[in-house]
């Protein structure tokens, strides 16, 4: 069991958090080279991260097959492996990136002198993760904080125990006391750090409805946030998709709804599918299922969904649903949380799977005949998607949906891979979320980009203008 962390010791960790930011503040003044030093700093205590999570990493694999059956295979390939990159990203960025920049400006008043952007670390984070990847989704942006010169209060998701153990010994073993304090709970913890008010900015990855309290109490005290949120994120397969190229289309699709059970923000929730082509791709789809899933047992590596409440969701959803379903094959009753892979084809947009955020096994399939009145009802049904998907060799077609779906990101012909894209921003739009990470983003959410102008004295006689007393003559530079 997850021993919560006492509300009574959450202020002092708290405490510790904001000393460890302004002692190393302090010392860094007193030193002869601070940025040099700093970075190196930084770099150390990234390369001891890396090597700590490295060293543990049967252990993860253990602890989140125990969370929830997770599979070796995807921890170690879809939590492990993009957090490995994304800390030797972030090493190799710290240098160049917080390295102050000259700007070139061209104004008569400002070109004389120095303009220079520094990147400065924002005091102390609050990050609060998720279930669904439990160790990706907290130790990178954990790292990020970090690379900007951070200290931070973390909170792991109460509902993968396990996992948020065993990242609390990672951040002992790798920092220094108050650099990272770990507060383990739910709600009423969250709470008490939430009414704190005093944190520099929260980094908050879950639901919207969550991402909505968060942002209220947030506001209370100005604290800027990030919201990395969900939504139903539609998948188009156009007219203009190449029969020749269905199969491929379909395990790039199953490769984001199915893995880790559909539970992944960025899984593809449902597909539009045109007439044109629908027979074929529902005969395709059924094709890939038998080849991902030919059997589940229990003893099939298959992670299972994350507790009793997510089950009851999905068959709410699967009773109440009028298409018919596919089940990918299993020849045993299989444990409560294992959930096998289903499509639910001829869905309609009043189905109970077209409602909220499916984060499940489920894929639900619709035939449609005129694209405009599907990119219409995409936008009108839901709220704002974190994604969309786009099956189509026209380029035409691919920009004539994208351009009238506002979403988070669009990727055109393949699945939930652009969030590895270290170039790219990762973040939603509207009801999924707010501000973004990844590579050079990371650094722009964990830090205050400051202006720096340095004027020299010997430019006031192009200046007087703005000094009174006024007259006609200083009207003009
Ligand atoms: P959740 O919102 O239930 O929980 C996330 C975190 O918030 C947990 O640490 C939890 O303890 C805390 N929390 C829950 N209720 C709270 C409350 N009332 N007050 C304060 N804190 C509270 O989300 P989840 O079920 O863990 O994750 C699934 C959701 O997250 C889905 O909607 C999914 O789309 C979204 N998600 C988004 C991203 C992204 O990067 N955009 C990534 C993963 C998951």
């Amino acid at each position: 069991e997850l021993k919560y962390t006492d509300l009574e010791l959450i202020p002092g960790k708290i405490d510790a958090a904001i000393k460890f930011y302004k002692d190393r503040q302090v010392r860094l003044s007193k030193s002869k080279k601070p940025l040099n030093e700093d970075i190196d700093e930084r770099i150390r205590t990234l390369q001891k991260l890396y090597w700590t999570i490295k060293d543990h990493e049967e252990d993860f694999v253990t602890a989140a097959f125990k969370d929830y059956h997770r599979s070796r295979n995807e921890t170690i390939n879809i939590e492990l492996v993009p957090l490995y990159n994304a800390i030797l990203e972030l090493i190799e960025r710290v240098p160049k990136e917080i390295k102050p920049k000259t700007l070139k400006v061209g104004t008569m008043t400002h070109r004389f002198g120095k303009t220079v952007l520094e990147k400065i670390a924002l005091g102390t984070v609050l990050l609060i993760s998720p279930f669904n990847f439990p160790i990706l989704l907290a130790l990178e942006p954990l790292a990020g904080a970090i690379a900007c010169g951070n200290s931070l209060i973390f909170k792991p998701s109460e509902l993968t125990p396990e996992c948020a153990k065993l990242m609390e010994k990672v951040c002992q073993e790798t920092f220094e006391p108050g650099q990272v304090e770990t507060v383990q709970g739910s709600i009423d913890e969250t709470t008490v750090l939430l009414d704190s008010g005093k944190f520099d900015k929260i980094f908050y990855t879950g639901s919207p409805a969550v991402g909505a309290i968060i942002a209220e109490k947030a506001g209370k005290s100005l604290t800027p946030c990030v919201l990395e949120l969900g939504g139903k994120s539609p998948v188009f397969v156009t007219k203009n998709m190449p029969k020749s190229k269905l199969d491929t289309a379909v395990r790039r699709i199953f490769f984001g709804s199915f893995g880790n059970s559909g539970q992944i923000c960025v899984a593809p929730d449902y597909v539009l599918c045109h007439e044109s082509i629908y027979e074929e791709f529902v005969a395709s789809c059924e094709k890939i299922l038998k080849e991902f899933f030919p059997s589940i047992s229990s003893e099939t590596e298959y992670t299972h969904l994350i507790h009793e409440g997510a089950v009851e969701r999905i068959n709410t959803v699967l009773d109440s649903t009028k298409g018919q379903k596919i089940i990918a094959g299993h020849s045993e009753k299989l444990p409560a949380r294992c959930i096998p892979p289903i499509l639910l084809t001829n869905v309609s947009w009043d189905d109970a799977s077209m409602q909220g955020e499916n984060f499940g096994p489920i894929l639900p399939i619709m035939k449609y005949f005129d694209l405009d009145e599907a990119i219409d009802n995409v936008v009108s049904k839901h709220d704002t998607p974190l994604v969309q998907y786009i099956f189509s060799s026209s380029t035409n077609e691919v920009d004539h949906i994208s351009t009238r779906i506002r979403s988070g990101a669009c990727v055109v012909g393949d699945t939930i891979i652009h969030v590895v894209i270290p170039e790219a921003p990762f973040g939603g739009v509207g009801n999924s979320g707010y501000g973004s990470y990844h590579g050079s983003y990371t650094f722009r959410a964990f830090t205050h980009e400051r202006t720096v102008f340095k004027q020299p004295f010997w430019v006031d006689f192009l200046l007087n203008v703005r000094y009174p007393p006024f007259a006609s003559s200083k009207t003009k530079i």
